[in-house]
């Protein structure tokens, strides 16, 4: 599942993003500040960002700062008429951007695309040794399926998609059991040493020191 950060501070709009695009299959979870979204940003991985620019604490612009080094795609959220910050977002790394009021058929229209520059809407990932196909969620290896579960696919999902990083244990368990993390590493920890042995991933996912895993392809 595909989780996207809104930080927007007009709640009715934030809403309005959160719930068109919580139908096709992703998760989203809302910022109204600037500081609280940069801490997130930090912490958690995501798929997609939808930034507005006027924002309390901390503005979109410099956001993006903490944005650019983790390459998530950003479509910015601009005042109608403010062509000098669409300009300036689009040179600040931003993806695309979205004029305030919008049609929620522009507004989904705008995020596949983006997706999909990404890859994000992949049909299949080949990686370290394994064909995930995201279309039927089978895995295989040397042209054999892989029995998983439904956690232990989109473990391997998350790690899949984002080679290299590491994903703190707190994270993991957000975005595979989507619900809040209450401090019980046991379960991530048994279902990461499950995965790696059903895959033959022993040596490709890697404990970070106090951190979690990261995934190293
Ligand atoms: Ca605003």
């Amino acid at each position: 599942m595909l989780k996207f950060l809104i930080v927007e501070d007009e709640k009715p709009i934030a809403d309005l993003i959160a719930m068109s695009l919580s139908g096709a299959g992703c998760r989203c979870v809302c910022e109204s500040d600037g500081m609280a979204a940069a801490d997130r940003i930090e912490r958690e991985t995501f798929d997609l960002i939808l930034l507005d620019v006027m924002l309390p604490g901390l503005d979109g612009f410099s956001l993006m700062e903490y944005i650019r080094p983790r390459e998530i795609p950003v479509i910015f959220l601009t005042a109608r008429g403010s062509v000098s910050d669409r300009v300036r977002g689009l040179r600040a790394g931003a993806d695309d951007y979205l004029v305030k009021p919008f049609e929620i058929i522009e507004l989904q229209a705008r995020v596949e695309t983006v997706l999909r520059r990404y890859h994000k809407l992949e049909r299949e990932i080949v990686t370290g040794g394994l064909t995930i196909d995201v279309q039927s969620r089978t895995v295989q290896r040397d042209g054999a399926i892989i029995p998983l579960t439904m956690k232990e696919y989109e473990l391997l999902l998350l790690f899949a998609r984002n080679p290299g990083i590491a994903l703190y244990r707190e994270t993991i368990y957000e975005r595979v059991w989507e619900s809040d993390w209450l401090g019980d590493s046991r379960t991530v920890d048994l279902h990461v040493q499950r995965l790696r042995r059903k895959v033959g991933w022993e040596d490709k996912i890697r404990a970070v020191y106090k951190v979690g895993y990261r995934y190293e392809p």
